[in-house]
């Protein structure tokens, strides 16, 4: 028998719904989690960018040296004069420049949790589990690498359940895009038919959104609303990176999406990337999608232009958008364990590295 799809979810509901099991060791679910790894540095330089409208501190921390490229124009205009350089001649740098961008929705813990092992592998050699990582210390020691592991603290703040493995899509909606003042699940995308989410409609306001309602994916670029999308540009325009990851998650198996606005060769980057992770993914006998296309912007309604598109309007660089399943339960879902999903996250940060020391062909 069919069982009737869920579509309304009150609070109280949704934390009666969380399992009682404890999420494991090596997984960060929260901000409590997020700053005692944060407290644990010791190689890494820690540095708070901005405080969130919540009042929650937006945290970076870098590794390898800044190598400061004199920059004469900012992009758009140094592109205009046809010769990039006069923002940054990264060919200039010793070291490529690696941006990872922690979720900047906040019950996307899978990257939280992910850059978390990552700082424990460039801190220690080793991930939360213990687990030693060779191969990705050695790449990022041949790299600058930025991470700014949470981009949404206050989003972070309301996600109760730590982890949504196990949990249903309907759960995912809840503490995702959150609900209307009726109870009814709003889901995706319709979380994206009001913006920023305020006002007498909105019920629990989904971990997308900061404390003011804004999801920082599509802020209004050209004049900033929230406060997370404009610090996470403005290390995005001072670091110039190669390549700039923004790290999200779904019901489905790992995935890369086409970064949309920008030319075809840096799509044709993004997507030589993808094929890297999918064979890296084979490797780990994890599900995976077929890698993304390469398109110029057509069709109605149009692609959207997002947090990712931004990044390359102000620096040039290579944007990554990963999605990593939440492993949730039901037969359409990628049901990833808590290790499948650490071990994508790590596969992914490996795809990423390769391509930043050594760009394959396109
Ligand atoms: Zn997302």
């Amino acid at each position: 028998m069919a069982r009737a799809s869920i579509d309304t979810m009150t609070y109280e509901e949704a934390i009666g719904r969380i399992p009682d099991d404890p999420v494991p060791e090596f997984w960060v679910g929260g901000l409590k989690a997020l700053e005692e790894r944060l407290q644990a540095l010791d190689r890494g330089s820690l540095t708070e960018l901005a405080v969130s409208p919540g009042g929650r501190p937006i945290q970076q921390v870098t590794y390898g040296e800044f190598e400061d490229l004199e920059s004469r124009a900012n992009f758009n205009s140094a592109v205009a004069s046809r010769d990039p350089t006069h923002y940054a001649d990264t060919d200039e740098r010793t070291k490529p420049v690696v941006f990872f961008i922690g979720p900047v929705h906040g019950h996307e813990v899978e990257g939280l949790t992910g850059l978390c092992n990552l700082l424990s592998i460039f801190e220690t050699g080793r991930d939360l589990r213990g687990r030693a990582q060779p191969t990705l210390r050695e790449l990022a020691d041949e790299c600058r690498i930025v991470v700014l592991p949470c981009g949404n603290p206050d989003g972070l703040a309301r996600f109760k359940p730590d982890s949504l493995r196990g949990l249903t899509l309907a759960d995912l909606k809840f503490w995702g895009q959150g609900t209307w003042a009726d109870d009814s699940l709003i889901g995706w995308p319709d979380a994206k038919q009001q913006h920023p989410m305020t006002g007498d409609n909105v019920g629990f306001l989904g971990c997308y959104f900061n404390d003011d309602g804004v999801n920082p994916m599509h802020d209004e670029f050209f004049d900033p609303v929230g406060v997370e999308a404009p610090t996470i540009l403005g290390t995005v325009r001072r670091e110039a990176p190669d390549v700039t990851v923004s790290l999200h998650s779904h019901g489905y198996a790992p995935t890369l999406h086409r970064p949309k606005y920008v030319p075809l060769e840096l799509q044709a980057a993004s997507r030589s990337i993808n094929r890297t992770y999918n064979a890296l993914l084979a490797d780990h006998d994890i599900p995976r999608l077929y890698p993304h296309d390469v398109a110029g912007e057509s069709g109605r309604p149009p692609p959207y232009f997002n947090l990712v598109s931004a990044a390359y309007h102000i620096s040039g660089t290579t944007g990554v958008l990963h999605e990593c399943p939440h492993g949730l339960a039901g037969e359409e879902m990628c049901q990833l364990s808590h290790e499948g999903i650490l071990d994508a996250q790590l596969t992914l940060y490996e795809a990423v590295l390769r391509h930043a020391i050594e760009p394959a062909e396109p």
